[in-house]
């Protein structure tokens, strides 16, 4: 084999045997196992051990793609994933990815590919009326919600006044606020910003999981008592556990009065402000400084593609911003050079995948499927409800369901352990794929209905699943 890139006509004979696969895959996806029955360590061993001294045909790293890595991955794209929160590929989205990886852009500056960063300025102001969102937001795409949290918290950090690019913290005691169902990258933001693990105050959340307002301004004015600078709160449109939604219009109005950031993460329930009849669940997110929604989670997007909106773009380039002499430009007062606005240098061109879906979908489409998930939820809730071996564990707002199965004179330390045997005991089966969470020390089943490939039918199929391990555990 000789040294040089494969043939471009191999390529294309390889891309026709990977549309097959994808075919097939599509196809047939319902009879995999949504996680696969293996051990850790399984695949590992099946691997070949050591770099091959020449190089391979593809047909050969093909097949073991097919015979060694499908067997050890978790199906996604199965209709009976119902697990965290959904993350789905479309078949626009694999196509606007596959094109990224032929044309490898690397937008790092506008010069290093100029589609690139006016594709991501138009999607986004797209995407960004879409959603509703006012025109005052400007948006910017990182890899995932965690990494656009942490940008936000960035700019925040700018606004309030250190000069930490160049001294640091210098002794100051920043403090932030977030509910405590806050994601956890919230508080990976705060390690890596150098505010600190106690410095993040996890404020009290009412019977529906949501913050609490008045115990948020009660705890910054004891913050500033005690020498601590507040900078930022966190809310949470659909927090992780039970998608909760935080009063973001009264924490705001807490925000204007203390002069702090707030940064809105709305994740996984963002793509739903398309819909009118939700916008109840986004009000005063206008008043926002920042907002991450995440097409990878509920817009059909290959992982990963996380959305930052923020007011103060400009806060962003303040920031990060550190150009060395070769990459400046002659363009540089015209353009946005993305790399000013972020930590990374190198950038993938993900605004094609979301200008794909788009573009495919529609408004109108994306608007019916994500109508047909809560729909599907609402079903699923009302199966629970009207169950006597079943409680529902919080109010279902989005594509979520919290759950628990109930026993007889059982104690809480026992239902416990039953529902934990239960979930392992459907996630067995394979044929659906549910994860968990605790609320007030009830151990809670999650179910999520918002992938692409979910019919009724398998909602159904699903509620049957969970009856028959019901009934193995709770009735022996
Ligand atoms: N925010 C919320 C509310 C989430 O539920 C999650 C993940 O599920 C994240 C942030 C982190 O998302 P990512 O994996 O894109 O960092």
């Amino acid at each position: 084999m000789e040294s040089k890139d494969m043939p471009p006509a191999e390529l294309r004979d390889a891309f026709e045997d990977i549309g097959k696969f994808a075919f097939e895959y599509f196809s047939n996806i319902e009879n995999f196992d949504v996680v696969p029955k293996i051990k850790p360590g399984e695949i590992k061993k099946r691997l070949p051990k050591t770099i091959p001294e020449k190089g391979e045909d593809i047909k050969k790293i093909l097949s073991d793609f097919e015979n060694i890595i499908l067997p050890g991955v978790t199906h996604w794209n199965h209709p009976g994933f119902h697990a965290y929160f959904n993350s789905n590929s479309s078949g626009p989205g694999i196509i606007a990815e596959s094109l990224s990886a032929v044309l490898n852009q690397n937008g790092m500056i506008w010069k290093t590919s100029p589609a690139s960063a006016e594709l991501e300025e138009i999607v986004l102001e797209w995407f960004r009326e879409l959603l509703g969102f006012s025109k005052e937001f400007t948006g910017i795409i990182y890899d995932t919600a965690s990494v656009s949290s942490m940008h936000a918290l960035a700019a925040a950090r700018e606004k309030s006044g250190i000069a930490v690019r160049t001294k640091g913290l210098s002794g100051f005691r920043l403090a932030l606020y977030a509910s405590e169902h806050a994601h956890s990258s919230i508080e990976k933001g705060a390690i890596t910003l150098g505010i600190g693990l106690e410095n993040v105050r996890k404020i009290p959340v009412n019977n529906r999981f949501e913050m609490i307002p008045e115990k948020l301004e009660e705890q910054i004015i004891k913050d500033k008592k005690e020498g601590f600078k507040p900078f930022a709160v966190v809310a949470t449109i659909g927090t992780t556990s039970t998608t909760s939604v935080d009063p973001v219009r009264e924490i705001a109005e807490v925000c204007k009065k203390e002069n702090l950031w707030l940064h809105v993460d709305a994740a996984y329930a963002g793509p739903t402000a398309m819909l009118p009849e939700m916008k109840k669940f986004f009000d005063g997110v206008e008043s926002a400084d920042s907002i991450v929604v995440n097409p990878h989670k509920w817009l059909f997007t290959p992982i990963d593609l996380s959305v930052l909106f923020i007011k103060d773009f400009d806060l962003l380039r303040r920031a990060f911003s550190l150009v060395p002499e070769y990459l400046k430009t002659h363009e540089d007062n015209e353009v946005i050079n993305y790399m000013d606005y972020g930590l990374q240098l190198g950038r993938r061109f993900r605004s094609l995948k979301l200008w794909f879906i788009l573009r495919y979908f529609g408004r109108e489409g994306l608007q019916n499927i994500l109508r047909e998930h809560l729909r599907l939820a609402k079903l699923f809730e009302k199966m629970i409800e009207e169950s006597p071996r079943f409680e529902r564990l919080a109010p279902v707002h989005f594509s979520t369901v919290c759950f628990r199965a109930l026993k007889k004179n059982a104690n809480e330390e026992e239902l416990n352990t039953l529902n934990s045997h239960l979930l392992d005991s459907i996630n067995a089966r394979g044929k659906i794929f549910l994860s968990h969470t605790k609320l007030n020390g009830k151990f809670t089943l999650r179910f999520v209905a918002s992938s692409l490939r979910t019919e009724e039918r398998h909602v159904r199929k699903a509620w049957e699943i969970i009856n028959e391990e019901y009934e193995k555990i709770f009735e022996t």
